[in-house]
């Protein structure tokens, strides 16, 4: 019953296979190899968007942090949901990669940010003033850290919002591939056509091995981007085995075939878990209140997932909030184990 989190799964074989294939024989390092053209391509086909430019790294937290970086000075704003991975989640890495930009809360319920609030603290930001910080990007994550999912039409009014004020958008999509099955949309409805300047389309939380893309929809930035990343230590001279992974991953619709089977295995556990969940299902993420006798014969059982937030852990509280993740390689019958104790203790 392993639910700690969708980068818990290995590899599916087709990346395996694919791993395999590159390892045979030379290819050019630094992203140069003919892998990474192919991808190169197919995302430029896939999202619509024949200008883009999109550079691999191998963890999310360097993909959002090299980003807003590119998109943000030292004394920018970021403006992001208090819940954000950025915020929460990567030791300080955008604010030590921007040299020091701030990030700004902007508060939402269901780890959404509120269009009002957006537009309101924008209204208020301080441009101008020397003393304030410069409002400079807008940050989103779909699916969100709460497991919900912006729909096109939400991505769209914040993103306008933040276009109004004159700050470009960042996605942090580290499960886009699963609110893309989810909603049922294209990729351009989900990032460039709803107003997102910047996507981190994340790999490893859908199948592969630490890769990530960055991709920039309006190319101007993305010569900065590069030399970013080659400072940062993150541009891989053994590249070929990062962009052989995506581009077998694209192959015949296998990344949106993995995403929409690790949602349904979510439905699945949602299903059993009525009533007991905090936040709609957005894709393959749940948040569940059980009481904590439930949560001890779980953990008796072997039952892999984190409390959120973590330090329930440590405190006598009745009732627990857990993390529940599946990935494409969950089973039923590792649902059904989970849902007969549960059930059990109920
Ligand atoms: C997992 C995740 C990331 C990437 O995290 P890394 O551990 O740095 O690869 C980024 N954003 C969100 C929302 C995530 O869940």
């Amino acid at each position: 019953m392993f639910f700690a989190s969708d980068n818990t799964s290995g590899l599916p074989g087709p990346i395996m296979d694919a791993l395999i294939r590159a390892n045979d024989g030379f290819a050019s390092g630094y992203g140069t190899d003919a892998y990474m053209d192919g991808l190169r391509t197919k995302i430029r086909r896939l999202f619509d968007a024949p200008e883009a430019e999109m550079m691999l790294v191998t963890t999310g937290t360097a993909a959002n942090a090299l980003a807003l970086a590119t998109l943000c000075p030292p004394w920018g704003a970021v403006y992001c949901h208090p819940l954000a991975h950025i915020e929460v989640d990567e030791c300080g890495a955008p604010e030590f990669f921007t040299n020091g930009a701030k990030l700004v809360h902007v508060p939402g319920t269901d780890g959404k940010i509120d269009p009002d609030a957006l537009d309101a603290q924008l209204a208020q930001s301080g441009r101008g003033v020397v003393h304030h910080v410069q409002p400079a990007c807008l940050s989103l994550t779909n699916l969100t850290e709460c497991g919900t999912r912006y729909s096109v039409a939400e991505l769209t009014t914040l993103c306008t919002i933040a276009h109004r004020h004159g700050l470009p958008v960042h996605l942090d999509g580290a499960r886009f591939a699963n609110a893309l099955a989810a909603e049922g949309c294209t990729p351009a409805e989900m990032s460039w056509r709803a107003g997102v300047d910047v996507l981190v389309l994340g790999g490893t939380k859908n199948g592969l091995m630490g890769v990530e893309a960055v991709v920039f929809f309006n190319p101007d930035r993305f010569w900065e981007a590069q030399l970013r990343r080659k400072r940062a230590g993150h541009l891989w001279s053994k590249h070929r085995y990062l962009s052989a992974q995506m581009l077998a991953w694209f192959e015949g619709g296998l990344w949106l075939e993995l995403a929409t089977q690790a949602n349904a295995h979510a439905a699945r556990l949602a299903e059993g878990l009525a009533g007991k969940l905090m936040f709609p299902r957005g894709g393959n993420m749940l948040f569940a209140t059980l009481p904590r006798t439930t949560h001890d014969a779980l953990q008796a059982q072997g039952a892999q997932y984190y409390l959120w937030p973590d330090h329930q852990q440590m405190n006598f509280a009745d009732t627990v909030c857990m993390r529940l993740v599946t990935s494409w390689a969950s089973s039923d019958a590792e649902i059904d184990s989970f849902l007969n104790i549960v059930t059990a203790k109920r």
